[in-house]
């Protein structure tokens, strides 16, 4: 505990909190800090667990006072960083989720996940721009942008942002939207960090009961002329459709049965039309995926058209806690010889350590700005690569080292001039200076500057 925290402080601050507070070595303080990746190195001096609004104001307030740097966790699916010192504030008992169907909008807690977010909604027909992962958090999303399994057609996640609560650096709340704090509004979407603690977040939904979609698992025989075939195809694809690719390399447990142990490729799609009926859905959405589904025999069939609820299941990703190497880019256009390098370090007879190497399709609405200005990073990439590996001492824990360079030095041509902060893990300076263009982050710092002008709310750089 930094020496200028007294026991007569650290009581002070109890009082006034409805949620628990834990010291390092505390009971409870584990179990506290526990996220989504078991790798973070998590050491906070102090854990808030927040359980209101004005529970995270003392927690700001306490930490500018004592110059103690403050750190935001939902789930920890973004915690690469790891936290050596300081004050974390866990926001996930902040899980409130109200849908007004007549707006229609959905307003949720700083710790409320896709995958309670989506069932709320489903109930009433309703859709939001979600990731690709139903355990992540949706403001830690959104705050980076957010681009998932329907975003070629829908946009990106914070596209649709209509007003953040936040709780800036002096403690105090302001609402964030198109009339109210517009600087900051244009911040939170897209800018990500150093702007503060959301504690309440309301994002325009649509009516879209149903898609077209799921995956298609392919045999590791056939994963290099299914990578291959996947380039073209994907080109020719029309906005309504998504779609992305991942060679797997698959646990002997915690998967279904017939995908235990095993190498595949997993082709993502999912075909989006609002007002379209599920026959039209299922007509049209087959006939754009038929020809992924004669490259070769197809393992496992799961694409069809699903509630919009399920479209989490599109990309099937662990719910962790796990522990978890990863590292993205943001891609320009990509070609065969681009394929040629994946499937050489990663593709059906090579050794790879990695459990999922994907590129996913870009472009169409993630592509296009929206009428309210943003400072989400990377809308002009094609394509976008992310490899994850479960790391597993004795197994890949020494091969990874080596072989997460190598992959990326070999498609390092690609590399589109920005990468978006949701991809960026904890992003090194030369990394961090990619995330925004010029101009942007310039802006942001000036936004940061005014709404934490002493620097309480870290942001790795
Ligand atoms: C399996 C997996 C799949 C993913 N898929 C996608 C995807 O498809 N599309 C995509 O865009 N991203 C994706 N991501 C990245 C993910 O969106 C980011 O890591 C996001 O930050 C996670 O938010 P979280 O709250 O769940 O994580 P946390 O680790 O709890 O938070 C991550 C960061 O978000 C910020 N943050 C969270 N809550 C608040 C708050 N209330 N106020 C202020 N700042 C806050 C903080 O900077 C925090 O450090 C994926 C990540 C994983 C691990």
């Amino acid at each position: 505990m930094p020496h200028q925290i007294s026991a007569a402080d650290l009581a002070a601050l109890r009082s006034e909190l409805g949620g628990p507070l834990f010291e390092r070595g505390d009971d409870g303080y584990q179990a506290e800090i526990d996220g989504f990746n078991s790798l973070s190195p998590m050491a906070p001096d102090l854990v808030v667990g927040a359980t209101s609004e004005a529970d995270v104001q003392a927690a700001v307030r306490f930490a500018a006072a004592h110059g103690l740097e403050v750190v935001v966790q939902a789930t920890g699916h973004g915690s690469y960083r790891g936290v050596d010192g300081g004050l974390l504030i866990r926001t996930h008992r902040l899980d409130s989720i109200v849908v007004d169907p007549s707006a229609p909008t959905v307003t949720i807690g700083a710790g409320a996940r896709w995958m309670d977010i989506l069932p709320a909604l489903g109930e009433h027909g309703l859709a939001a721009v979600t990731g690709s992962s139903p355990s992540v958090g949706a403001v830690g999303l959104v705050l980076g942008g957010g681009v998932g399994p329907l975003s070629r057609t829908l946009g990106w996640a914070a596209d649709r942002a209509v007003a953040f609560r936040v709780v800036i650096g002096d403690g105090s709340v302001v609402v964030a939207s198109a009339e109210s704090e517009p600087e900051l509004f244009w911040a939170l979407k897209g800018g990500k960090v150093g702007l503060g603690v959301v504690t309440e977040l309301t994002l325009d939904v649509l009516a879209l009961p149903e898609i077209y979609g799921g995956g298609l698992f392919f045999e590791q025989e056939h994963i290099d002329e299914v990578h291959r075939a996947w380039l073209d195809w994907a080109k020719t694809l029309p906005e309504s459709a998504n779609t992305s690719i991942a060679i797997l390399r698959l646990p002997p447990e915690g998967v279904p049965e017939p995908l235990l142990g095993r190498t595949v490729a997993h082709v993502r799609f999912a075909y989006v039309e609002e007002g379209a009926d599920a026959e039209r859905l299922g007509t049209r959405g087959a006939e754009l995926l038929a020809p992924m589904r004669a490259v070769a025999p197809v393992y496992l069939d799961g694409v069809g058209v699903m509630p919009t609820v399920e479209c989490g299941t599109i990309h099937a990703e662990p719910f962790g806690p796990l522990p978890i190497w990863e590292r993205g880019e943001f891609l320009d256009e990509i070609d065969a010889d681009y394929v040629e390098r994946i499937l050489e370090q990663a593709g059906g007879s090579a050794e790879s350590p990695f459990a999922t190497v994907e590129t996913r399709l870009l472009g169409g609405a993630i592509a296009r700005d929206t009428v309210l200005p943003n400072a989400i990073g990377g809308r002009g990439a094609a394509y976008s690569l992310l490899v994850i590996a479960a790391v597993v001492p004795g197994l890949n824990d020494e091969a990874l080292p080596v072989a997460g360079p190598a992959l990326f030095d070999a498609v390092a041509q690609y590399s589109h001039d920005e990468i978006n902060y949701n991809w960026a893990g904890h992003p090194s300076p030369a990394v961090f200076a990619r995330l925004w263009p010029a101009e942007t982050a310039a802006k942001l710092a000036e936004v940061r500057r005014r709404y934490d002008p002493a620097g309480t709310f870290g942001f790795g750089n």
